[in-house]
């Protein structure tokens, strides 16, 4: 079995073998001790080109092509039973990779598994269809897999976001190369090494470390790539869609967000002030569904505001591995630099730091990128600490008058992601949440996520919906099949 971790050069996954390249590498950083973890191959277009073969052997083989979903299935199981018996070494990559804490960590390694068996059981139960027939035939759909599938992923959460790519595309019937974030490379490595301990044909799953400029790029150009399936920032996506388009095919986008969290005057306050915090500081901001724009009833926003303030006070910062520790650092050193120039704009544009905007004090602090949780209030709907996404532990406040008002200012964003709701009144509940232009909405609670339910972004927040039991059809074309019972009776 490979051993990625036992090398000082981390090597590629391609054809079951690792690869790895000496010349062209770079540093994984510990964000919390600024200590390089380990250097990492970078992929360049040889290694896509070698990759992208061995993805399109492996899938063309009849071995996987025909191989019955009950089979394909108990691979996908096996990989998850993996994943938890080796729970706390990819809880750790991830940790030392960018920061997010041991208990969060080890939740989204249980997800991630979760996910797994959950495509396992989708795998061997989804069917095609017979359709209605509308004459002497019978007709039906039946789904195909695309071929090979290029999965690019972002750095905030690789277990999940990984997990979440590369087993509905497997149970579809796809080959897939996963290029992870440069930032966290590890924990994919390690997922292509589980797949073939659980009986993965080699080439099913390679995966390719590097930058996007030249690894992510060269794969998303590969011809014989056949659908993209990219989470991470709008920007980059938008560029991916193009490439895309070009090409004729297909592309999930799972994008960035700027989600509003809401509270009426009549909602439960402490339950929404613990929702709210772990909303938007629980991996230290750095979620796509963070609720960093608060919307609080004016008559109530200084009693809401004096409860925030006093819970993040009190909000545990701390190394990612210390006992009880809330949030950890930000994922990287330039990714804190952007945060403290969001936070330095929406002071100059008239934003008042609440709590936090600051580096904690501290000699555990000294050599991470730590950044203490933030909430500013002050601001306009307008103001660019408002309307971007900053991607950190910054929190901006805004009154509304109400409902109408509320829903204006809500959807008033490129973004279309999440939102959260808290109010005793159910109606209101039920409009608003109808009213928001997001693609989830969380009413009296926040962040609750399930494999089993559909997830994904209106507006500039993507195109596409991962999870749930259509989470496979992402990677599946369909193909509408007739069946004459009568061949003298001719369609005219
Ligand atoms: P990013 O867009 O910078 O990078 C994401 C991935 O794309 C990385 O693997 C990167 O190497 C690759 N990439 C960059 N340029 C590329 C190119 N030209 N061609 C091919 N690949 C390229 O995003 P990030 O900074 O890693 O992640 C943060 C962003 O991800 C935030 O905007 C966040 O909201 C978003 N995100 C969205 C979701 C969601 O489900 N909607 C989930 C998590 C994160």
């Amino acid at each position: 079995m490979p051993n990625s971790l036992s090398t000082s050069v981390k090597s590629l996954l391609i054809d079951g073998k690792n690869v790895c390249n000496q010349e062209n590498t770079f540093d994984s950083i510990n964000p919390a001790t600024g200590e390089t973890n380990y250097r990492v191959s970078i992929a360049d277009e040889r290694h896509v080109a070698v990759a992208v073969a061995s993805a399109k052997a492996a899938v063309s083989e009849p071995a996987w092509r025909t191989m019955l979903p009950h089979i394909r299935a108990r691979i996908l199981a096996r990989m998850s039973a993996i994943m938890e018996s080796r729970s706390d070494e990819l809880a750790r990559l991830q940790m030392i990779e960018n920061g997010k804490v041991w208990s969060e960590c080890k939740a989204q390694v249980a997800s991630a598994a979760a996910t797994f068996r959950y495509y396992a059981a989708v795998c061997e139960t989804l069917g095609s269809e017979v359709t209605p027939s509308r004459g002497d035939y019978l007709s039906m759909t039946a789904y195909e897999p695309y071929g090979v599938v290029a999965a690019i992923t972002p750095w905030n959460s690789p277990l999940t976001m990984e997990a979440q790519k590369v087993a509905p595309a497997l149970a579809a019937g796809n080959a897939v190369i996963l290029k992870p974030s440069e930032v966290t490379p590890s924990v994919g490595l390690m997922l292509g090494e589980i797949a073939l301990e659980a009986g993965l044909p080699p080439g099913l799953l390679n995966v390719l470390t590097g930058d996007g400029a030249v690894t992510g790029n060269a794969l998303i150009n590969h011809p014989d790539v056949r659908m993209i399936s990219f989470t991470g920032g709008t920007a980059t996506g938008r560029n991916i869609a193009v490439t895309a388009a070009q090409r004729l095919i297909p592309v999930a986008l799972e994008l960035g967000g700027k989600s509003p969290h809401i509270i009426f005057a009549d909602a439960n306050i402490d339950a929404a002030v613990e929702g709210i915090v772990g909303g938007i500081f629980e991996g230290s901001g750095q979620s796509c569904v963070a609720g960093s724009r608060l919307f609080v009833q004016r008559s109530v926003y200084g009693k809401v505001v004096d409860a925030l303030v006093a819970r993040v006070s009190k909000f545990r910062v701390d190394l990612p591995d210390a006992e009880g520790a809330e949030m950890g650092p930000l994922a990287s050193f330039p990714h804190r630099d952007r945060v403290e120039r969001f936070v330095a704009i929406a002071k100059d544009e008239g934003g008042k730091v609440l709590v936090g905007g600051e580096r904690p004090q501290g000699s555990q602090f000294d050599k991470g990128a730590f950044y203490l949780p933030t909430i500013i209030d002050g601001l306009t709907n307008q103001a660019t600490a408002v309307r971007e996404e900053i991607f950190g532990p910054v929190l901006c406040v805004l009154p509304f008058e109400d409902e109408s008002d509320l829903v204006a200012q809500a959807n008033d964003t490129n973004f279309g992601l999440a939102s959260g709701i808290w109010t005793a009144n159910y109606q209101r509940a039920w409009r608003v949440a109808r009213a928001l232009e997001t693609g989830l909405v969380w009413i009296n609670t926040y962040k609750q996520l399930s494999i089993s339910t559909p997830f994904g972004g209106f507006k500039d927040s993507g195109i596409g919906r991962e999870k749930g039991i259509n989470g496979v059809r992402l990677y599946q074309q369909s193909k509408g099949i007739y069946w004459s019972m009568n061949p003298l009776n001719m369609p005219h």
